[in-house]
């Protein structure tokens, strides 16, 4: 068993409050399902003088999916709160990023962890993010200096590295609805179950005649050192086979493929490969 070693523990009331806070004590960790906060402290990776869980902050929850204005996620959303919301909905957007939340761990997990948690770690592994990025979600972010919007394709850095600053809070996730008849594809790979993936992609856009139009892919896992969204725009009008081996090659080359415990460089390359074949024959694109 292992122990934390000690520290504070704050549940502000209110965002005002929880700002202030993070603020004010530099070495502070935000908590909200805890999922992998508890850890980090338990293992004792992270040793902060206070924790600060926003978990009950009226602020940060709330969702509202598929109405005609922006969809919306709150922060402390649980992940298996918006597999339900996602599940009642048959659109495009809904059906993706229900099934991106399945993915995530186990029920236990998802019904603890929250889409904060998982957008704001920074881990390429993290289910949400790719799905999230092909929708063009923005991350509504605040801080000291009031609140501001980042689309969630600028948001990742590197491992475990985003634009949210230590004294700001993610306060929801925003997207407008994809058009009625998108298609959309969500898939990851792992080598054991609740392993983080070693490669995950999400894909979003319409097909005509197996050829692409408008379409949108992001990927994530160890493969990667951040979730990230290919740049597409410039190849419409490309045709299969030109398409997919354009996007394999890319994808490929966005691929940190270094060799660790998730696989040998080439193995990872393979991994991508498949899947971002899996999710163009998925969304009806001819492969050849
Ligand atoms: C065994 C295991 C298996 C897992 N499998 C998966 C998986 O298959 N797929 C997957 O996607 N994830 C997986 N995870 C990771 C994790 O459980 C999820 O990403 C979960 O959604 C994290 O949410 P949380 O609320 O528990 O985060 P927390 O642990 O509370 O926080 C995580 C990080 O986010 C920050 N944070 C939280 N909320 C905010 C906020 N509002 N503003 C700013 N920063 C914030 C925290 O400071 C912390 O750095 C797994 C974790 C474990 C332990």
């Amino acid at each position: 068993m292992l122990y934390p070693d000690r520290f504070e523990y704050a549940r502000p009331r209110n965002l005002g409050s929880a700002l202030e806070l993070i603020s004010k004590v530099r070495n502070h960790l935000v908590i909200a399902g805890g999922t992998v906060g508890v850890l980090m402290l338990k293992r004792r990776a992270l040793r902060p003088e206070i924790v600060v869980d926003v978990a009950r902050i009226p602020e940060l929850g709330g969702i509202s999916l598929g109405g005609s204005g922006a969809s919306s996620i709150g922060a402390t959303t649980r992940i298996s709160e918006l597999e339900r919301a996602a599940a009642s909905s048959a659109s495009p957007s809904s059906s993706l990023l229900s099934a991106a939340a399945r993915a995530v761990g186990d029920v236990a997990l998802r019904s603890m962890g929250t889409v904060g948690g998982n957008v704001s770690l920074g881990d390429p592994s993290n289910d949400l993010p790719p799905a999230l990025m092909v929708l063009d979600a923005v991350a509504v972010i605040a801080g000291p200096g009031g609140v501001r919007r980042q689309p969630l394709r600028s948001l990742y850095r590197g491992p475990l590295s985003t634009a949210i600053g230590p004294d700001e809070l993610l306060l929801r996730v925003e997207f407008r609805e994809a058009p009625a008849r998108s298609s959309w594809y969500y898939g990851k790979r792992t080598i054991r179950s609740l392993d983080h993936s070693v490669a995950s992609a999400a894909a979003l856009g319409s097909v005509v005649d197996g050829s692409p139009v408008d379409l949108r892919m992001a990927l994530g896992g160890r493969a990667f050192a951040a979730p990230r969204a290919l740049d597409l725009e410039d190849l419409r009008g490309t045709r299969p086979p030109a398409f997919v081996d354009e996007v394999v090659a890319r994808a490929k080359s966005a691929c940190s493929c270094t060799s660790d415990a998730y696989g040998t460089a080439a193995y990872k390359s393979a991994v991508v490969e498949s899947l971002v074949e899996d999710a163009l024959s998925t969304l009806g694109v001819r492969a050849r």
